[in-house]
Protein backbone atom coordinates (compact mmCIF):
# COMPACT_ATOMS: atom_id res chain seq x y z
CA UNK A 1 0.00 0.00 0.00
CA UNK A 2 1.38 3.01 -1.41
CA UNK A 3 2.16 5.76 2.16
CA UNK A 4 2.40 9.37 2.16
CA UNK A 5 4.25 11.77 3.83
CA UNK A 6 1.51 13.78 4.71
CA UNK A 7 -2.50 13.61 4.22
CA UNK A 8 -3.29 13.73 0.26
CA UNK A 9 -6.03 16.81 -0.35
CA UNK A 10 -9.60 16.19 -0.26
CA UNK A 11 -11.32 15.28 -3.36
CA UNK A 12 -13.16 18.27 -4.45
CA UNK A 13 -16.75 17.43 -5.85
CA UNK A 14 -19.57 19.56 -6.60
CA UNK A 15 -23.59 19.09 -5.90
CA UNK A 16 -25.74 17.07 -8.10
CA UNK A 17 -29.37 18.45 -7.95
CA UNK A 18 -32.13 15.56 -6.60
CA UNK A 19 -28.78 12.86 -5.74
CA UNK A 20 -27.43 12.41 -2.13
CA UNK A 21 -23.95 12.14 -3.84
CA UNK A 22 -21.53 14.29 -5.35
CA UNK A 23 -19.61 14.32 -8.64
CA UNK A 24 -16.02 14.27 -8.30
CA UNK A 25 -14.30 16.71 -10.09
CA UNK A 26 -10.70 16.14 -12.08
CA UNK A 27 -10.10 19.53 -13.84
CA UNK A 28 -11.72 22.61 -14.28
CA UNK A 29 -10.82 23.64 -18.37
CA UNK A 30 -12.41 27.13 -19.26
CA UNK A 31 -12.98 28.73 -23.10
CA UNK A 32 -11.90 32.18 -23.54
CA UNK A 33 -14.43 34.42 -25.97
CA UNK A 34 -17.13 32.60 -26.53
CA UNK A 35 -19.45 35.30 -26.87
CA UNK A 36 -19.41 37.64 -29.52
CA UNK A 37 -20.33 40.52 -27.89
CA UNK A 38 -18.07 40.04 -24.87
CA UNK A 39 -15.08 39.17 -27.47
CA UNK A 40 -16.05 42.84 -28.97
CA UNK A 41 -16.18 44.28 -25.33
CA UNK A 42 -12.91 42.82 -25.02
CA UNK A 43 -11.31 44.44 -28.04
CA UNK A 44 -11.23 41.05 -29.93
CA UNK A 45 -12.25 39.59 -32.76
CA UNK A 46 -15.16 37.46 -32.89
CA UNK A 47 -14.32 34.98 -35.20
CA UNK A 48 -11.66 33.85 -33.48
CA UNK A 49 -11.35 30.12 -32.99
CA UNK A 50 -12.04 28.60 -29.25
CA UNK A 51 -8.68 28.66 -26.75
CA UNK A 52 -8.48 27.30 -23.60
CA UNK A 53 -7.41 27.58 -20.14
CA UNK A 54 -7.87 26.43 -16.08
CA UNK A 55 -8.51 26.96 -13.37
CA UNK A 56 -7.43 24.89 -10.48
CA UNK A 57 -9.69 22.14 -9.14
CA UNK A 58 -9.36 23.42 -5.83
CA UNK A 59 -10.97 27.14 -6.53
CA UNK A 60 -14.14 25.39 -7.07
CA UNK A 61 -16.87 26.16 -4.00
CA UNK A 62 -19.99 25.54 -3.48
CA UNK A 63 -23.19 27.70 -4.23
CA UNK A 64 -23.91 30.35 -1.04
CA UNK A 65 -20.63 29.90 0.26
CA UNK A 66 -19.22 33.61 0.66
CA UNK A 67 -15.91 34.08 -1.63
CA UNK A 68 -12.96 35.81 -0.33
CA UNK A 69 -12.52 39.15 -2.04
CA UNK A 70 -8.80 38.52 -3.53
CA UNK A 71 -5.60 40.21 -2.83
CA UNK A 72 -3.38 41.77 -5.28
CA UNK A 73 -6.40 42.80 -6.99
CA UNK A 74 -8.62 46.15 -7.30
CA UNK A 75 -10.67 44.74 -9.91
CA UNK A 76 -12.84 41.45 -9.11
CA UNK A 77 -15.14 40.63 -11.74
CA UNK A 78 -17.88 38.31 -11.92
CA UNK A 79 -18.51 35.88 -15.55
CA UNK A 80 -21.55 33.85 -15.73
CA UNK A 81 -20.80 30.81 -17.41
CA UNK A 82 -22.71 27.47 -18.67
CA UNK A 83 -20.54 24.60 -17.17
CA UNK A 84 -20.87 21.07 -18.89
CA UNK A 85 -19.91 18.07 -16.20
CA UNK A 86 -17.93 15.23 -18.69
CA UNK A 87 -19.15 11.81 -17.57
CA UNK A 88 -17.50 9.80 -20.04
CA UNK A 89 -14.07 10.46 -21.41
CA UNK A 90 -12.46 10.35 -24.35
CA UNK A 91 -9.91 11.71 -26.95
CA UNK A 92 -10.90 13.17 -30.58
CA UNK A 93 -14.53 12.92 -29.94
CA UNK A 94 -17.08 13.62 -33.24
CA UNK A 95 -19.05 16.34 -32.72
CA UNK A 96 -22.38 14.24 -33.78
CA UNK A 97 -20.98 12.12 -30.07
CA UNK A 98 -20.12 15.09 -28.01
CA UNK A 99 -23.11 15.51 -25.88
CA UNK A 100 -22.90 11.59 -25.26
CA UNK A 101 -20.13 12.79 -23.01
CA UNK A 102 -22.18 14.84 -21.07
CA UNK A 103 -23.20 14.08 -17.52
CA UNK A 104 -24.88 17.71 -16.33
CA UNK A 105 -25.13 21.11 -16.53
CA UNK A 106 -24.25 23.72 -13.71
CA UNK A 107 -24.57 28.03 -13.63
CA UNK A 108 -20.95 28.62 -12.40
CA UNK A 109 -18.88 31.84 -11.89
CA UNK A 110 -15.43 32.45 -13.23
CA UNK A 111 -14.05 34.92 -10.78
CA UNK A 112 -11.80 36.87 -12.66
CA UNK A 113 -8.56 39.64 -11.43
CA UNK A 114 -9.31 41.83 -14.56
CA UNK A 115 -6.46 43.68 -13.63
CA UNK A 116 -3.96 41.12 -13.41
CA UNK A 117 -5.50 39.21 -16.12
CA UNK A 118 -5.28 42.51 -18.73
CA UNK A 119 -1.77 43.37 -17.53
CA UNK A 120 -0.52 39.37 -18.49
CA UNK A 121 -2.74 39.42 -21.74
CA UNK A 122 -0.60 42.97 -22.83
CA UNK A 123 2.63 40.75 -22.17
CA UNK A 124 1.71 37.79 -23.77
CA UNK A 125 1.90 36.02 -20.21
CA UNK A 126 -0.04 33.19 -18.81
CA UNK A 127 -3.85 34.24 -17.98
CA UNK A 128 -3.48 32.06 -14.70
CA UNK A 129 -2.62 34.72 -12.07
CA UNK A 130 -6.09 36.32 -13.12
CA UNK A 131 -7.94 33.43 -12.83
CA UNK A 132 -6.51 30.79 -10.74
CA UNK A 133 -6.79 32.28 -7.21
CA UNK A 134 -8.22 30.35 -4.33
CA UNK A 135 -12.16 30.27 -4.11
CA UNK A 136 -12.67 31.75 -7.74
CA UNK A 137 -15.05 29.28 -9.02
CA UNK A 138 -18.23 29.45 -7.55
CA UNK A 139 -20.57 26.45 -8.46
CA UNK A 140 -24.21 25.71 -8.52
CA UNK A 141 -25.25 21.86 -8.21
CA UNK A 142 -25.20 20.13 -11.16
CA UNK A 143 -28.64 19.18 -13.06
CA UNK A 144 -28.51 15.72 -14.91
CA UNK A 145 -29.06 15.64 -18.74
CA UNK A 146 -31.34 12.51 -17.87
CA UNK A 147 -33.45 15.83 -15.62
CA UNK A 148 -32.80 18.46 -18.28
CA UNK A 149 -31.76 17.25 -21.78
CA UNK A 150 -29.67 19.12 -23.16
CA UNK A 151 -29.10 23.11 -23.54
CA UNK A 152 -28.64 25.16 -26.61
CA UNK A 153 -30.63 27.79 -25.79
CA UNK A 154 -32.04 29.69 -22.57
CA UNK A 155 -31.22 32.96 -20.90
CA UNK A 156 -28.10 33.33 -19.10
CA UNK A 157 -28.37 36.33 -16.73
CA UNK A 158 -26.41 37.57 -13.67
CA UNK A 159 -27.23 39.89 -10.93
CA UNK A 160 -25.48 42.13 -8.32
CA UNK A 161 -27.39 43.18 -5.18
CA UNK A 162 -30.45 42.63 -7.60
CA UNK A 163 -29.44 44.35 -10.25
CA UNK A 164 -28.79 43.16 -13.82
CA UNK A 165 -25.10 42.75 -15.10
CA UNK A 166 -25.11 40.44 -17.60
CA UNK A 167 -28.19 38.98 -19.93
CA UNK A 168 -27.86 37.09 -22.94
CA UNK A 169 -28.65 33.33 -23.91
CA UNK A 170 -27.18 30.04 -24.68
CA UNK A 171 -27.75 30.24 -28.21
CA UNK A 172 -25.45 33.08 -28.74
CA UNK A 173 -22.46 30.88 -28.10
CA UNK A 174 -19.92 31.63 -30.76
CA UNK A 175 -18.75 27.87 -30.32
CA UNK A 176 -21.42 25.28 -28.77
CA UNK A 177 -21.00 22.09 -26.21
CA UNK A 178 -20.59 19.87 -28.80
CA UNK A 179 -18.14 22.29 -30.91
CA UNK A 180 -16.58 22.88 -27.67
CA UNK A 181 -16.23 18.98 -26.68
CA UNK A 182 -14.62 17.88 -29.99
CA UNK A 183 -12.05 20.90 -30.18
CA UNK A 184 -11.17 20.48 -26.67
CA UNK A 185 -10.30 16.53 -26.89
CA UNK A 186 -8.15 16.92 -29.52
CA UNK A 187 -5.65 18.71 -27.79
CA UNK A 188 -6.15 16.06 -24.66
CA UNK A 189 -8.03 13.64 -23.75
CA UNK A 190 -11.05 14.69 -21.61
CA UNK A 191 -12.26 12.14 -18.37
CA UNK A 192 -14.79 12.31 -16.52
CA UNK A 193 -14.91 14.39 -13.61
CA UNK A 194 -13.69 17.17 -16.10
CA UNK A 195 -15.88 20.47 -15.76
CA UNK A 196 -15.84 23.03 -18.54
CA UNK A 197 -16.51 26.69 -17.79
CA UNK A 198 -17.65 27.92 -21.44
CA UNK A 199 -17.18 31.25 -21.75
CA UNK A 200 -19.54 34.52 -20.43
CA UNK A 201 -21.50 37.10 -22.34
CA UNK A 202 -20.80 40.98 -22.28
CA UNK A 203 -21.68 42.96 -18.97
CA UNK A 204 -18.61 41.81 -17.04
CA UNK A 205 -17.96 44.49 -14.23
CA UNK A 206 -16.15 44.67 -11.37
CA UNK A 207 -17.73 44.19 -7.80
CA UNK A 208 -16.35 45.11 -4.07
CA UNK A 209 -16.78 43.50 -0.83
CA UNK A 210 -20.22 43.03 0.44
CA UNK A 211 -22.27 42.38 -3.15
CA UNK A 212 -24.29 39.58 -3.62
CA UNK A 213 -23.75 37.78 -6.73
CA UNK A 214 -26.83 35.62 -8.64
CA UNK A 215 -26.69 33.76 -11.76
CA UNK A 216 -29.18 32.10 -13.21
CA UNK A 217 -29.12 29.75 -16.33
CA UNK A 218 -33.23 28.57 -17.56
CA UNK A 219 -33.74 25.35 -16.24
CA UNK A 220 -30.77 25.06 -13.81
CA UNK A 221 -30.20 25.41 -10.14
CA UNK A 222 -29.08 29.23 -9.74
CA UNK A 223 -25.70 30.28 -8.00
CA UNK A 224 -25.07 32.49 -5.55
CA UNK A 225 -22.38 34.04 -3.44
CA UNK A 226 -21.20 37.14 -1.39
CA UNK A 227 -18.50 38.68 -1.75
CA UNK A 228 -15.83 39.58 0.89
CA UNK A 229 -14.06 40.30 3.31
CA UNK A 230 -10.70 40.77 1.88
CA UNK A 231 -8.64 37.09 1.94
CA UNK A 232 -5.08 37.20 3.32
CA UNK A 233 -4.69 39.89 5.63
CA UNK A 234 -3.04 37.81 7.20
CA UNK A 235 -5.30 37.17 10.33
CA UNK A 236 -7.88 35.55 8.06
CA UNK A 237 -7.29 31.90 7.14
CA UNK A 238 -8.03 30.70 3.96
CA UNK A 239 -11.50 28.25 4.43
CA UNK A 240 -11.12 24.65 5.02
CA UNK A 241 -11.76 22.30 2.29
CA UNK A 242 -14.61 20.94 4.25
CA UNK A 243 -16.00 24.51 4.59
CA UNK A 244 -16.25 25.35 1.18
CA UNK A 245 -18.57 22.29 0.78
CA UNK A 246 -22.14 24.38 1.89
CA UNK A 247 -22.83 20.35 3.05
MN1 LIG B 1 -14.59 33.02 -18.36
Amino acid sequence: MTTYLFSPPAVISVAVRGVDARFPVRRVICVGRNYADHAREMGNDDREPPFFFFKPTDTLIDSGVPMPYPPLTTSLHHEVELVVAIGTGGADIAEEDALQHVYGYAVGLDMTRRDIQLAAREMGRPWDWGKGFDLSAPCAALSRVSDVGHLSKGAISLRVNGEMRQSSDLSELIWGVPEIIAIASRGMKLEAGDLIFTGTPAGVSAVKEGDLLEGVIAGLEPVSTRVGPRAHTTKAQPPTAQARSSQ
